[in-house]
């Protein structure tokens, strides 16, 4: 059995908890509410039946919040944490679940959970992103610090974008200090994500609820985009098929303790090469929309932006490759489309 931090609503660890499932395992998944856990019940029970079962752990914040939870299981997921951008929500509010929800986690671990030898925990490339120029590669190597100096100058005014780096890259370093200064029975491999895409299948029934990264990808063929912004970065990216993978490979194998995996494809690309990642597909591949897809305007894009050496790390600790740009945009409009979101 695995415990896994989730929620209804949340769009990457509901993907973990599949494919743990699909894997075999027994997985047990913290909710804040027993409304929310029931929805991850119905949704695995046909499948998977008898494997999946929550836990109500109402505020992360507490310090005894997972002592239950805990108890039992062989390793842990820690996936739940504000993933948001908006600049009206206190800087506590991102960094207080962040942090002190991490921090709880293991705390708990080490006392109740004998059996727990390893914990694998939902980090994010905002913790490596600095504000460099091409043509510099990031790697695992590299910290962000120009988030947390932004909220510690500017408090709550700080963007939303800042204080939920900060949140990511405070709570990742918590994570390590402790592991530092306390000997315990299991270790710690932090996943960083770059944006993740794919099929939404949390409880959602609005474009407007929908998680922020799949936000973005509705936004962009629904709506269409300025000409203006058609060349600039859309961000680094990774499908959430292979970000599942990597939380459920790293528990499983022993040679992928005490990692920082940078879980990202290399390339950054313009909002344009989204379009046309998406229109080379072909026809079979590319899911039927109530809407004329976007073109932009082909061949706008360069390829100036930052790279991350992914390829050379991560790809080659794991073993295997991650998905190309068109394929996750596919799945994710396909996900969206069999939410009926499109109506
Ligand atoms: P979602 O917004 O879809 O899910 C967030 C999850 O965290 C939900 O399960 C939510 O539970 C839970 N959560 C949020 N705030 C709290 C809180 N205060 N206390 C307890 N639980 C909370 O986001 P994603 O699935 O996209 O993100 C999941 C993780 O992946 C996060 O750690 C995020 O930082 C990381 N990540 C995501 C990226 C992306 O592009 N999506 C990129 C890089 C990292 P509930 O359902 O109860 O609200």
């Amino acid at each position: 059995t695995v415990l896994l931090s989730l929620g209804a609503s949340g769009f990457v660890a509901i993907h973990v908890a599949k494919t743990f499932l699909e894997r075999g395992y027994h997985v047990l998944g913290s909710v804040r509410s027993a409304s929310k856990g029931t929805y991850l019940q119905n949704l695995f029970d046909h499948n998977f039946p008898g494997r999946f079962r929550y836990i109500s752990v109402p505020d992360i914040c507490a310090p005894t919040a997972w002592d239950e939870a805990v108890k039992g299981v062989h390793g842990i997921a820690h996936v739940a944490s504000p993933c948001h951008h908006e600049d009206a929500v206190d800087a506590d509010e991102f960094i207080r679940p962040a942090v002190d929800g991490t921090l709880n986690l293991l705390k708990s671990a080490a006392q109740f959970g004998p059996e727990v030898a390893r914990i694998v925990i939902t980090s994010s490339n905002a913790t490596i992103l600095e504000q460099h120029d091409p043509p510099y590669v990031y790697s695992n190597k590299d910290w962000c610090n120009f988030a947390v100096e932004e909220v510690n100058t500017l408090g709550n005014a700080a963007s939303g974008v800042a204080k939920y780096m900060a949140s990511k890259v405070l709570a990742e370093r918590a994570a390590n200090d402790w592991l530092a200064q306390n000997k315990v029975h299991f270790d710690i491999t932090h996943v960083l994500p770059s944006w993740v895409y794919g099929a939404p299948i949390q409880d959602v029934h609005s474009p407007e609820a929908l998680n922020i990264s799949v936000k973005r990808v509705y936004e962009w063929f629904v709506d269409g985009l300025p000409e203006s912004q058609l060349p600039t970065a859309s961000g680094w990216y990774i499908d959430v098929r292979d970000v599942a993978r990597a939380h459920v490979d790293v528990l499983e194998r022993e040679d992928l303790g005490s990692q920082r995996l940078v879980v990202s494809r290399a390339e950054n690309p313009a909002y344009q090469d989204v379009y046309d990642a998406y229109l080379a597909l072909p026809d079979a591949k590319r899911p039927k929309l109530p809407f004329p897809v976007p073109r932009g305007v082909p061949g706008i894009a360069d390829d100036v932006r930052c790279k991350f050496s992914t390829h050379e790390t991560a790809e080659a600790v794991l073993g295997w490759k991650f998905r190309a740009l068109g394929e996750s945009i596919a799945w994710t409009l396909e996900g969206i489309a069999d939410k009926g979101l499109f109506s």
